[in-house]
């Protein structure tokens, strides 16, 4: 079991100003922050982090979205990681979401759902070298 993750804070909630306050919930349960920096996604680079989906019909919405403004990926580290980030950010649509998510508590909608979340450790490593290069993640 890994214990590294890759989460983004998406554009809907950096654009509503909550990228503290769900900074805040992730280090209270216990994660830490390795690397993280605000980053404004070209199209190409939302079609690559997302081509899994690519056949999907909400694809290009998505990719419209993750492109409206920055957002913030952050590698985290935490016993178990991705499975400690899913709970933490609960269900993709925040209607299914448990109490005291912060897909709950921050999401908009099943597509602005305000994190993302690495869904295996062998994604979670290839996320976070998409965004970050070795020499910039912290070794704890
Ligand atoms: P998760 O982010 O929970 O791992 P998925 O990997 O299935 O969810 O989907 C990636 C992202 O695509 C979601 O976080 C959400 O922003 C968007 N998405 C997923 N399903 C839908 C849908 N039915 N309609 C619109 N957007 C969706
Ligand atoms: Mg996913």
């Amino acid at each position: 079991m890994g214990n590294r993750t890759l989460a983004i804070i998406k554009p809907d909630a950096v654009g509503k100003g909550h990228t503290g306050k769900i900074m805040d919930r992730i280090i209270s349960d216990g994660f830490t922050i390795l690397g993280a920096r605000l980053v404004y996604l070209t199209r190409e680079k939302a079609e690559g982090f997302y081509a899994v989906h690519k056949e999907r019909p909400f694809f290009n919405d998505l990719v419209d979205f993750m492109t409206s403004g920055p957002c913030m990926p952050m590698a985290l580290e935490h016993e178990g990681a991705v499975n400690a980030f899913r709970t933490l950010i609960g269900a993709t649509n925040p209607a299914e979401a448990d109490e005291g998510t912060i897909r709950k508590d921050f999401a908009e909608s099943v597509q602005n759902n305000a994190v993302h979340g690495s869904d295996s450790d062998e994604n979670a490593e290839k996320e976070i070298a998409f965004f970050f290069t070795p020499d910039e993640i912290h070794q704890s």
